[in-house]
Order: structure tokens, then C-alpha cells, then sequence
């Protein structure tokens, strides 16, 4: 909190100015790095991977001859599905095209 030095007015902080201006008289003090400022960060260059992308790169690999172009490498991971009690599906997805498959253990 800062007041005016002329006639002791609790100045007030103008956000378009970025100056604390006295709201009786008019003074006017620039503020370099208010607190009530912050700069929002500079945007980080990354490149995005989709999620479903990121999740591949984990997955592992197997061989297995993919049914729509015939490559012989395909990820692999199981989904539970439905109950526990129930076996989970195993499900494929080519490395050369990207066709996902299921497979019923
Ligand atoms: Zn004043
Ligand atoms: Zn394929």
C-alpha cells in the first residue's frame, strides 16, 4: 500500500497504466513490477503428442500379422472389461498402419 504524496490518498493501482494513480488528485507513480501484475509465462514450444500416442510409445510389441495390410509387428495391451471374473481382451494395434484389433483370450 502506497499513499499519495501530495494529499495522503490511498492510491490505487491502475492495471491498463500499470502506475498507482491517486484517485482525489491525480497523481500518477509507475510502478515497474507491481505485485498484483504478473506476466504470464512465456508460451514452451512443445511438441504435442496426443495421449493416445504417448501411451503407444510405452506399449510393447509383438508379432503378429496385422489383418488389414499384413505387417508382421503390432502393439499389444490388455483391457479389463465388463468384470474381473472375466478373462481381458487383448487388443492389437499394427506399427505400420495403426489398425487396432481385439483378440478374446
Ligand atoms: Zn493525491
Ligand atoms: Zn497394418
Amino acid at each position: 500500500m502506497k499513499f499519495c504524496p501530495k494529499c495522503g490518498t490511498l492510491l490505487v493501482f491502475k492495471k491498463e497504466k500499470r502506475c498507482l494513480v491517486c484517485p482525489r488528485c491525480g497523481w500518477e507513480e509507475k510502478v515497474e513490477k507491481p505485485i498484483s501484475y504478473v506476466k504470464a509465462p512465456a508460451e514452451e514450444k512443445i511438441v504435442v503428442i496426443g495421449k493416445e500416442e504417448q501411451r503407444l510409445r510405452t506399449l510393447p510389441q509383438t508379432k503378429i500379422t496385422c489383418p488389414k495390410c499384413g505387417y508382421g509387428k503390432a502393439y499389444w495391451w490388455m483391457v479389463q472389461t465388463r468384470s474381473i471374473d472375466e478373462s481381458p481382451t487383448q487388443f492389437y494395434r499394427c506399427v505400420r498402419c495403426g489398425y487396432t484389433w481385439r483378440e478374446y483370450s
